[in-house]
């Protein structure tokens, strides 16, 4: 096919007023074509299970309605869909009524694979995000047990799933995602160019060389140094071992060499990258750094790292084989402490305009109060500069059990009320610090802890 000819092929979003439509070389799909099989017999077609599908046309009605008149009963009409123009399905456990005995879909089986509705067809690729010009497309976080395959796979080849969209278009309202790079586009390339890479990297060796390579391609696209991060770019092996103890201070764990190093870890670590960062380069909503978004592309890589080394410890914990389900699980139960750790290596404090919460984390406990206010002290312009994963691996000294839990609590108050330290923000903040900055000062951590505890007993009364 022709650049010309490629250029003609069009997505419609026909769920925007009025459709929009996407150029085929600006669909970018966050996995490597051909890489990812997945065996809904073998699985027990969770996906099947539970979980409500749309009905985009009278087409669609029309074969649903011939296997079963009486569906017709169990559809919300679009006024009680988010979706306009759609009618949703109610599929209830244990499992749909198209199901067959034997985990096949009814409708597909009936009248093909085109036919059956739009939320199954793009199942399990069907993580869809407009970024400027682009869309994006990467697959479902955790409900497709996707298993890593070394011979092509059509389900996943991308030129068979481009094809799809385009004959059939989408119907699902596919929602703008924000990009941490003011050009969308330059992302992109970044995005495809460390695709590109998966292959190289998964063959074995260390993630470590692979998150490398990706600060390398971020810092190559973008032709700048660090954004807001007031420093050069950490760009070698040594800086990466700073990053590296900063980070175990944080977790007070490290993953022994077997784990860290083992070829199941990396081999999936390096393959699922790519879904992963599509997460954090095309947040719904970027939590703020000063003028900077808080994790830009060039310490996306950082967060990888760390979730890399969350995985090693679980399986060092007896997780036997991590698998796509598996990081996925990790990125969603840590999702705020994984963004937060792109910053441990910074040396942070409140931000000017930030509100310090002195109730913080409703229900989390004694001990998260005392973290909480250890930390928060420590991020006071008049307390000493230290790195934020130095600083926070001293706050969680006492918190050895169910750790990433707090670390997850801390980071949803912390990200986004942080700024980096300098002399002149200091200078210029002080004078107008107002109230609760005075008392985080100068109380002590017990007794904020006492107030937090009586102020929740209040709150429940
Ligand atoms: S219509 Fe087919 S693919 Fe969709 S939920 Fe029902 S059985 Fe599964």
């Amino acid at each position: 096919m022709t650049d010309e000819t490629q250029d003609e092929r069009k997505v419609a979003l026909l769920g925007r007023q009025p459709p929009r439509h996407i150029s085929a070389p600006r669909v970018y799909f966050a996995f490597e074509s051909g890489r990812w099989a997945y065996d809904c017999a073998r699985c027990g077609a969770h996906c099947c299970k539970g979980f409500d599908y749309s009905i985009r046309s009278q087409e669609e009605l029309r074969v649903h309605l011939c296997r079963s008149p009486l569906i017709r009963l169990f559809l919300n009409p679009p006024a009680r869909t988010p979706l306009p123009n759609l009618l949703t399905v109610r599929n209830f456990r244990p499992g749909c009524v198209m199901l067959t005995k034997d985990g096949r879909c009814g409708i597909e089986l009936a009248a093909g694979y085109d036919s059956k509705p739009e939320t199954c067809r793009l199942f399990p690729f069907n993580l869809l995000k407009c970024v400027g010009d682009h869309l994006v497309v990467a697959p479902h976080m955790t409900l497709c047990a996707l298993q890593l395959s070394d011979t092509e796979v059509a389900a996943s080849s991308h030129a068979s799933l481009l094809a799809d969209l385009e004959a059939q278009g989408v119907m699902l309202n596919v929602l703008d995602a924000t990009c941490v790079e003011p050009d969308p586009a330059r992302a992109i390339a970044v995005e495809r160019a460390v695709l590109s890479l998966c292959r190289q990297f998964g063959e074995g060796g260390r993630y470590e060389d692979f998150v490398l390579a990706q600060i390398s391609a971020a810092v190559n696209g973008q032709g700048h140094s660090e954004e807001g991060s007031g420093r050069a770019p950490l760009r070698t092996g040594a800086h990466l071992e700073e990053y590296c103890s900063q980070l175990r201070a944080v977790l007070g764990a490290w993953p022994a060499a077997a784990h860290d190093e083992s070829p199941n870890v990396v081999r999936m670590m390096v393959a699922i990258t790519p879904a992963v960062r599509a997460q954090f380069v095309f947040p719904k909503r970027q939590p703020p750094f000063g003028e900077a978004p808080w994790c830009p592309l060039s310490r996306v890589p950082y967060v990888l790292l760390a979730l890399q080394k969350v995985v090693a410890l679980l399986c060092e914990a007896g997780m036997a084989q991590p698998s796509y389900q598996t990081v996925m699980g990790v990125v969603e139960a840590y999702r705020s402490f994984l963004t937060l750790a792109c910053r441990l290596d910074c040396s942070l404090t409140w931000a000017p305009t930030a509100k310090i919460p002195l109730l913080p984390m409703n229900g989390a406990g004694a001990l998260a109060d005392e973290v909480y206010f250890v930390a928060a002290k420590a991020l006071l312009r008049t307390a000493r500069a230290r790195p934020l994963g130095q600083m926070l691996g001293e706050a969680c000294r006492a918190a050895d059990v169910g750790r990433l839990a707090l670390l997850e609590d801390l980071s949803r108050v912390l990200t986004g009320r942080l700024v980096l330290r300098t002399g002149r923000e200091q200078r210029s903040c002080l004078p107008r610090a107002p109230l609760r900055r005075w008392v985080m000062a100068k109380a002590p951590v017990d007794l904020l802890c006492a107030l937090a505890t009586r102020r929740r007993r209040t709150d429940h009364r």
